[in-house]
């Protein structure tokens, strides 16, 4: 398989620490590895800025809305698990085979979302396993974090059928849980996985023209950046994702000042 940018940046780090110069990757160095990335143009069928399909969410009654006053809020991160792993508050629920709550460390300083779990998620109840989630983890891996010091989670806790985005109704029945795993996790910054968590989490759309813009949620620095299964599509755009990812590398004093 050919090496991709976060393969050489982690293959370069492991270089510095086995001479043990240094654990830090210098800004020059990452620097060159956009070298030989020539920034392709983006598909206009592929860009978020286009219109969505026009689906018409269906939402049946039968399914409340958190209230506003929801003992969620009361709860620890080991009860809110508990109350996701049989929660039937969006019609998710009838479609899922688990229901991925996310992970990580609890008291992670670095968190990131995504929009739900995919077929490979749904089946193992963990989130980004699959192939987006390989190149996530390598991302992480390039920031100089471990998947275990971080904390990864969704917009949705069930999968969407065919992978479809989450509607409108089915975020907002789901988000008051990773709203309380925010708090309770406490994270020095948040990075946002592509449009849907843009939308739902932030309120705001066009990742095209936010990503690498700091923005915040609730007092905690928040990175939107692309999305790795949007990577997968369009690998030219790792150069992007790399330089915002460099700046939340930098709050972590993971990167060399010039
Ligand atoms: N894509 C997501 O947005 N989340 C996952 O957990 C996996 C793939
Ligand atoms: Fe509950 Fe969220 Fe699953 Fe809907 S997606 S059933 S709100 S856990």
């Amino acid at each position: 398989m050919k090496k991709d940018i976060f393969d050489q940046i982690i293959e370069h780090l492991n270089e510095l620490r086995i001479e043990s110069k240094t654990a830090y990757i210098p800004q020059e160095t990452a620097n060159e590895f956009f070298a030989d990335i020539k920034p392709a143009p983006i598909p206009v069928k592929n860009r978020e800025t286009a219109p969505a399909p026009a689906v018409k969410p269906t939402v049946q009654s039968s399914f409340p809305a958190p209230s506003f006053n929801s003992p969620l809020t009361q709860m620890n991160l080991d009860e809110l698990n508990a109350e996701a792993q049989k929660c039937r508050k969006c019609p998710l629920c009838e479609t899922r085979t688990t229901v991925v709550f996310g992970e990580g460390s609890p008291n992670a300083d670095l968190m990131f979302i995504g929009e739900g779990p995919g077929y490979d998620e749904d089946q193992q109840g963990r989130p980004f396993v699959g192939k987006a989630g390989e190149l996530l983890t390598k991302m992480i891996n390039a920031m100089q974090f471990t998947r275990r010091e971080v904390y990864i989670g969704n917009i949705v806790k069930c999968r969407p059928p065919k992978n479809r985005n989450p509607f409108p109704e089915e975020a907002d029945a789901c988000l008051p849980y990773l709203k309380r795993q925010i708090e309770l996790i406490k994270p020095k910054a948040i990075v946002i996985l592509g449009a849907v968590p843009l939308k739902f989490l932030l309120n705001k759309n066009g990742i095209m023209r936010l990503r690498g813009k700091w923005d915040s949620y609730d007092g905690i620095k928040v990175m939107p950046t692309f999305h790795p299964a949007y990577l997968l599509r369009n690998p030219g755009a790792k150069r992007e994702v790399w330089e915002d990812l460099q700046q939340v590398m930098k709050i972590f004093g993971k990167v060399h000042k010039k």
